[in-house]
């Protein structure tokens, strides 16, 4: 059972199409990361994000429910991408719940450095730690 894949959550509906377009970047450079570090990864986002804005589904997790509990179900574990809105997701929150019915691990991603942990923390990483100032344009 090596070869069973990780369950990469992380934030994605929002009202603003460009937010939801960020976020789906944004995961996508996470999972390449652990994918280049040998990790077998599959992002819910990643895959759905195209397929939604091209068709015009729906993007509200009600939608994808089905889909990606279908899809938790084979996998070895949960990991959450700590990315911007990924405590108030309610995506992330109905995964979690499934990875806990389930019996499957659940594991914390630093979007930054990619450390994971067991444990909901802020990595202690440069770009975690570093308040950026903000810029006036
Ligand atoms: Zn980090």
């Amino acid at each position: 059972m090596q070869d069973r894949l990780i369950y990469l959550a992380s934030p994605y509906s929002h009202h603003d199409p460009d937010v939801r377009a960020a976020r789906a970047l944004a995961v996508a450079k996470v999972a390449g990361d652990l994918m280049g570090k040998g990790h077998l990864i599959f992002s819910p986002v990643c895959h759905t994000h195209l397929i939604c804005e091209t068709r015009g589904l729906p993007f509200e997790f009600t939608f994808w429910e089905r889909h990606d509990r279908a899809i938790l179900k084979a996998c070895k574990a949960l990991w959450v991408v700590q990315l911007p809105g990924y405590k108030e997701s309610q995506g992330i929150w109905a995964e979690k719940a499934c990875a806990m019915d389930s019996g499957i691990p659940i594991m914390y991603v630093c979007p930054h450095c990619c450390y994971f942990s067991a444990v909901d923390a802020t990595c202690q990483c440069p770009s975690s730690t570093t308040t950026k100032p903000t810029l006036n344009l």
